[in-house]
């Protein structure tokens, strides 16, 4: 799987495998010239409540924000839209099909539906337009009418931040989060600087909360 992690001491980047290795690779240099101009990631985590759809939804966040960022870049390069993602890419659309077909309307949450729906507004990739209007007319046909308007909403606000140029997606992180249910409890660090390098997604804690609430 390819990846890469850039650190103010310099960027490494696994590769695997794959039929597009210049592709690839520019993918995760764009990901890389995000960090070095400012883009912060929020990869620390404190908690004082139970699991919940905040850890998946920072991480996916993290993730596709930077893709709506660097597509428009990727394309100026000269390849080609489809190659934007990894090989396993082609499958994508048929597996979110599949887990809208197996999600119950009635008990999944607003938050499980929209990490679904960022992969059908992720820009580029396999799956040409036509099957992305597809897929999303089908999305709409699953998805109960107020879960949907709060999909709509966060959505809306990850493509909104594609076209701006602010490098720190910390608070809009957290307002998408808020806007989709209540996921209070969490504080979200772009470093280990708790609580000024972060943001809480609700009501501020204190570290000696998050250890009493780890040593339960
Ligand atoms: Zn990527």
């Amino acid at each position: 799987m390819w990846g890469s992690q850039t650190t103010p001491a310099g960027t490494v980047i696994s590769v695997a495998p794959t039929r597009y290795p210049a592709e690839s690779l520019y993918h995760e240099l764009l990901h890389a010239d995000l960090k070095v101009k400012g883009y912060r990631q929020h990869a620390t985590l404190v908690r004082v409540t139970d699991d919940s759809y905040v850890p998946a939804l920072t991480n996916a966040l993290d993730n596709e924000l930077q893709h709506h960022r660097m597509y428009p870049a990727f394309v100026a390069a000269g390849f080609d839209p489809e190659d934007f993602y990894h090989d396993g890419d082609e499958a994508t659309f048929a597996t979110i099909r599949n887990e809208l077909k197996r999600l119950k309307p009635a008990t999944t949450h607003a938050a499980r539906y929209f990490l679904s729906y960022l992969s059908i507004i992720a820009p580029g990739g396999r799956g040409n337009e036509e099957k992305r209007a597809q897929l999303d007319r089908f999305f709409r046909m699953k998805v109960p009418t107020e879960k949907l308007r709060l999909v709509e909403e966060a959505a809306d606000k990850v493509c909104a931040w594609g076209v701006a140029s602010d490098g720190d997606p910390g608070p809009l992180i957290v307002e998408i989060i808020a806007g989709l249910g209540d996921f209070g409890g969490w504080w979200l660090g772009a470093s280990q600087n708790f609580p000024a390098d972060g943001h809480f997604t609700g009501a501020p804690f204190t570290l000696g909360d998050a250890q009493r609430f780890a040593s339960r």
